[in-house]
């Protein structure tokens, strides 16, 4: 149950070796007019195309860490953060998420949503 889940802040989330954030139109938008970037230079410089080459992903850094983690496991745009962030663990979750996140626990699994 969503009630039971305590989020621990540990940034294990954002540090998924190969893990990508994908960034809708609305959302390169938002996050763009947060930092004070225009939309093209926050493409330019925020995001690369995804493996897939299907959209565009936040840049991660060598380490894997999404550019936005700071060194206190907080996210620099957190009020703007991509909807795959915001709804994670408890609106989807992958098959290993578990192993990712500490918190989660015996609730229940909502339905799994890909990359
Ligand atoms: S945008 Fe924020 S919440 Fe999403 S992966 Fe990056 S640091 Fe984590
Ligand atoms: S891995 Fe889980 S506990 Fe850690 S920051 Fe992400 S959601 Fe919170």
């Amino acid at each position: 149950m969503k009630g039971d889940f305590a989020c621990r802040r540990c940034g294990a989330c954002c540090r998924i070796k190969d893990g990508i954030v994908r960034v809708s139109e609305a959302e390169i938008s938002r996050i763009a007019k947060f930092l004070g970037m225009d939309e093209a230079e926050f493409v330019d410089r925020e995001t690369e195309i995804s493996p897939d080459r299907r959209s565009l992903v936040l840049k991660s850094r060598a380490d894997g860490s999404c550019v936005y983690l700071t060194d206190d496991n907080l996210c620099l745009v957190n009020p703007v953060k991509p909807d795959k962030c915001r709804t994670f663990p408890l609106e989807w979750r992958n098959a290993d998420s578990s192993e990712v996140c500490p918190a989660i626990g015996g609730e229940t699994a909502p339905a799994s949503r890909t990359a």
